[in-house]
């Protein structure tokens, strides 16, 4: 057997416009560079990771003092905040789109005893978990979530805030009053919200347990930190319960981050090992969201997709989103099932949009850390060109004209 030795690793510089991740800010990426080769106990990546929890604190608008990051991905901190769900907890779960259909599979995974997942190990079919399917496109209401906690009582309920997979906002208020009105304990998945939209924890007391993600709103794909938060009530639970799981039990993971017994301590203690460079990355993600401002972020993603909404709709789309960072549209009747190969078409030119990954089959565009003019306008002409290219009629003047009075004016930045 021959060794290969390949040639180095090159990865193209592309235009990342879809659900996630975004863009990656440049200063992100240089304090990633830039950090020293230091363990994982050396005091400046150990007051990095301090300081990272007070930050994460701040943005989320939360006392939680279970507030810090997890070493991995969206589905890294999502694995963490359903480590306390046990087997045969009580659970209902919202799924309305791809990945609160994985979530609700997560629970599934968690809450099913060793029969059921003898019986089906790769789809376990809990009997004490409720998966609630609310249909692509549409939002899990108030009302919905109302209902079926009256029904079920259940220990847990979980929604996603937003729905990256039909781009579906989540009534958040709604499920939080639900679960508190039922004395249930809430669990969200905000991997795509955080960062994006200016909310508060706090002002959400039914909601007991919350995870993000590093790549979307943070503008930070160098693996790094997803953030997680948990109220007193969730980490009551867990230590009464326990949890199948070392590595992504909260109470031993914030150790790390100096959280003990509730309380701040000074610094941290060993978990596993962090690396100096993504602390870095990711002190440096959380420092630009706080000096830009959420209040100013989230109506920067309103603006510029408000823009990017009229301009496919001047093509001839029809969008079905109300996320602000992202765009979920049909095509124009004429090249209804010609989806895949119109993303194909613009991945192939390093402007990376996506389909969607369950049915039915729409295109999505995303603008996160897109949030200027430059960027939003070259998104358009990309996505005009790319439908012209298809056969379809593009009127590259109205779309300019649409761009000029939109900001000509004031909103460039
Ligand atoms: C992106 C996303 C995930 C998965 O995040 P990863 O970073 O890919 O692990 C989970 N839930 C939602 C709502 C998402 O948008």
């Amino acid at each position: 057997m021959t060794i290969q030795i390949f040639p180095p690793l090159e990865i193209p510089e592309t235009l990342a416009a879809g659900p996630g991740p975004g863009n990656t800010d440049a200063r992100v990426l240089q304090a990633f560079a830039n950090a020293g080769v230091a363990d994982h106990m050396q005091g400046d990546v150990l007051r990095g990771m301090v300081e990272c929890k007070h930050m994460l604190r701040k943005i989320w608008g939360t006392q939680n003092a279970y507030t810090f990051a997890v070493a991995g991905t969206g589905w890294s901190a999502l694995d963490t905040m359903f480590s306390a769900v046990m087997p045969g907890d009580k659970v209902v779960a919202f799924a309305n789109g791809t990945f609160s259909g994985i979530d609700a599979l997560t629970l599934r995974i968690k809450a099913a005893t060793p029969q059921e997942h003898k019986a089906n190990p790769l789809d376990p079919q809990a009997a004490s978990v409720t998966v609630i399917n609310v249909a692509h496109g549409q939002p899990v209401t108030g009302e919905i979530v109302e209902t079926t906690l009256a029904e079920h009582q259940p220990k847990w309920a979980f929604m996603a805030h937003w729905e990256t997979g039909s781009g579906r906002v989540n009534d958040l208020r709604g499920f939080s009053d639900a679960c508190e009105r039922h004395g249930v304990m809430g669990l969200i998945d905000a991997v795509s919200s955080m960062g994006v939209e200016d909310f508060s924890i706090d002002d959400y007391p039914g909601i007991a347990g919350w995870a993000s993600c590093p790549q979307k709103g943070l503008c930070c794909l160098p693996l790094t930190y997803a953030p997680v938060s948990f109220t007193d009530a969730y980490i009551e639970s867990l230590r009464t319960t326990g949890a199948y799981t070392y590595v992504h039990n909260p109470i031993f993971e914030a150790r790390h981050w100096g959280i003990v017994d509730g309380q701040d301590v000074e610094k941290g203690t060993y978990h596993r090992t962090h690396s100096g460079y993504a602390v870095a990355a990711f002190h440096e993600a959380l420092r630009l969201t706080l000096l830009e401002g959420l209040a100013r972020r989230s109506t920067s993603y309103k603006t510029h997709e408000r823009v990017l909404r009229d301009a496919v709709t001047a093509m001839g789309c029809q969008v079905t989103s109300d996320m602000p960072s992202l765009v979920v549209l049909n095509l124009p009747p004429e090249l209804a099932g010609r989806e895949m190969e119109l993303v194909q078409n613009c991945r192939a030119r390093g402007f990376g949009i996506w389909p969607t990954l369950s049915a039915p089959v729409q295109v999505r565009i995303g603008i996160l850390n897109q949030l200027n003019r430059e960027a939003v306008s070259r998104i358009v002409r990309l996505f005009a060109e790319a439908m012209q290219e298809l056969g379809c009629q593009v009127d590259f003047e109205e779309i300019e004209a649409l761009l000029e009075s939109r900001y000509g004016t004031s909103i460039a930045a």
